[in-house]
């Protein structure tokens, strides 16, 4: 199953989500590729420390590399198909290969996870396209909910259904809106709710998810439960 990790703003949390659930989808005993799908402002090599890795996925989308030789296999046991930050790589990349890349690979795997990029441009069509599931990453603020609900739409559009929303930071504001006003505004079932953690920002400058960081912080913990809502949900 291929599970597109978006949102309308950037910022909310797709990266440390991408990363998070594919190290709990593994303790579960599920063979995981998360792929870096954020070409032009990679993030998630960041958190697996490979973002130095060569070749990776700009090389595979220049048609200098094969796809299989540019995914590495982390301490956690997640496959990773990183991208580089190097503004070259960027330039070489054809977007238009993602989808055969992906596919080309899909069927390893019990579960691949796609780390979207922010926005609704062309690569963002490409990515809820290629997915089976949107997995929608928003906080709990009317703008971020606003901008997800436009995503959320547009992969329905593209035939890819609303798997489930994913509340992250909440905890931080008395201001926040509440689970039922979300889901209305969205009509879609939250299947996560991620607390604000300082753990998330201090394993993130140790290039680890706070999965190996801190097991059993809260964050953490609510990781846990998500991923075992995505193994429940089918
Ligand atoms: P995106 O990929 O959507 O742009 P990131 O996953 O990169 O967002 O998160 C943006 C920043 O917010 C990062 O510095 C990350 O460490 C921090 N962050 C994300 N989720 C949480 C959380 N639940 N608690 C605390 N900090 C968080
Ligand atoms: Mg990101």
């Amino acid at each position: 199953m291929i599970i597109t990790i978006a949102s309308g703003k950037g910022g909310v949390g797709k990266t440390t989500t991408s990363a998070n659930l594919s190290v709990a989808l593994s303790k579960l005993g599920k063979r995981v590729l998360v792929i870096d799908g954020d070409i032009s402002m990679a993030n998630l090599g960041l958190i697996f420390n490979f973002e130095k890795k060569k070749p990776n996925l700009h090389d595979v989308l220049a048609g200098e590399a094969y796809v299989k030789d540019a995914i590495y296999k982390h301490k956690t046991g997640v496959y990773v198909l990183p991208t580089s930050l190097s503004i070259e790589g960027y330039k070489k990349s054809d977007l238009d290969l993602f989808p055969e890349v992906v596919n080309e690979v899909a069927d390893e795997y019990d579960y691949v996870i796609i780390d979207a990029p922010a926005g609704l441009n062309r690569d963002m069509a490409m990515h809820l396209a290629i997915a089976d599931k949107l997995m929608l990453i928003v906080t709990p603020e009317l703008f971020s909910i606003v901008d997800g609900l436009r995503i959320k739409e547009s992969a329905e559009m593209a035939g890819t259904p609303l798997m489930g929303i994913v509340l992250n930071r909440t905890g931080r504001d008395f201001a926040e809106m509440g689970e039922d006003e979300i889901e209305m505004l969205i009509k879609g079932r939250i299947i996560g709710n991620i607390p604000e953690d300082e753990n998330i920002r201090t394993a993130t400058l140790k290039k680890m998810t706070v999965l190996e960081y801190s097991p059993n912080s809260p964050s953490s913990k609510a990781y846990m439960e998500l991923a075992l809502r995505v193994v429940g949900s089918y």
